[in-house]
């Protein structure tokens, strides 16, 4: 029997590449989706926006998704420098990250702020992929399902349903440090995430959540395996199409 929620492997190139890295990156992991020939599990690259266009063209003739790194909450008007979701999907963006722990941290974004960029994705017709995560701080002093409660309350906006967004719990101490919680401690997060959501959605059982941090080749099949986790966002291991395509392999056929 198939699955409810469909597996969603995500790559997080944050700021890397440029156009001859970026493309080989993209052929190499479209060649090796298309070889698999998974239709039981989605593989999602998010280039840097200047990338999109031409990532998006390379991947074309095969099943990867190609997804922006944030938006802003407006669709044009002054607002320099910024890219509206509209934007990326004219580029051929379906999905976009938002309130990713680097950008709460580097420019400030509030809940408010990302749970008015996931709007912002609704509007545009792109799935938002909402990032909430403790800092090692609050995990120390024991409010870390406290702190996903209060971040799931103040992202996710009114009117989500399980279409219409993927939630990735990335502990921000685990981002591209090589730690990541335990087995049980990611289950236990996720499944606090999914009875939050519920309280906000009505019914979340077929919300996707992704677990992000230190994700790689190495201990993928034992974090996708734990409950309640429907995939992975992958930030330093999706630069390398072989250890992106091994994580996306890890998945548990269904
Ligand atoms: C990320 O930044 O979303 C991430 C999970 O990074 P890494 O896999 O490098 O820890």
């Amino acid at each position: 029997m198939a699955r409810v929620r469909q597996p969603l492997i995500a790559g997080n190139w944050k700021m890397n590449g440029l156009r001859a890295d970026a493309l080989a990156l993209a052929k190499g992991v479209a060649d090796g989706v298309k070889q698999a020939g998974w239709t039981d599990r989605e593989v999602l690259v998010c280039p840097p926006a200047t990338l999109i266009l031409a990532v998006a063209e390379a991947v074309k003739t095969s099943r990867v998704l190609v997804g922006g790194q944030t938006c802003h909450a407006k669709p044009s008007g002054a607002h320099t420098g910024e890219i509206a979701a509209e934007m990326l999907g004219d580029c051929g963006a379906s999905h976009v990250i938002v309130g990713h722990s680097e950008r709460r941290a580097d420019c400030g974004e509030t809940d408010a702020i990302v749970r008015a960029k996931a709007e912002a994705a609704w509007r545009a017709g792109l799935l938002p992929i909402v990032c909430i995560g403790e800092t090692l701080a609050e995990r120390e002093a024991g409010r870390t399902l406290d702190v996903l409660a209060r971040q799931l309350t103040g992202s996710v906006p009114a009117g989500a349903t399980a279409a219409k967004l993927v939630v990735a719990y990335e502990p921000v101490w685990a981002i591209g440090t090589g730690k990541t919680p335990t087995t049980p401690e990611v289950a236990a997060a996720h499944a606090h995430i999914r009875k939050v959501l519920g309280g906000l959605m009505g019914e979340a059982a077929a919300v996707r959540l992704l677990y992000g941090g230190s994700v790689k080749d190495s201990n993928a099949a034992e974090l996708l395996a734990a409950g309640d986790v429907d995939g992975a966002l992958v930030g330093g291991a999706s630069l390398k199409a072989g250890e992106f395509l091994a994580i996306a392999k890890a998945v548990q056929s269904g």
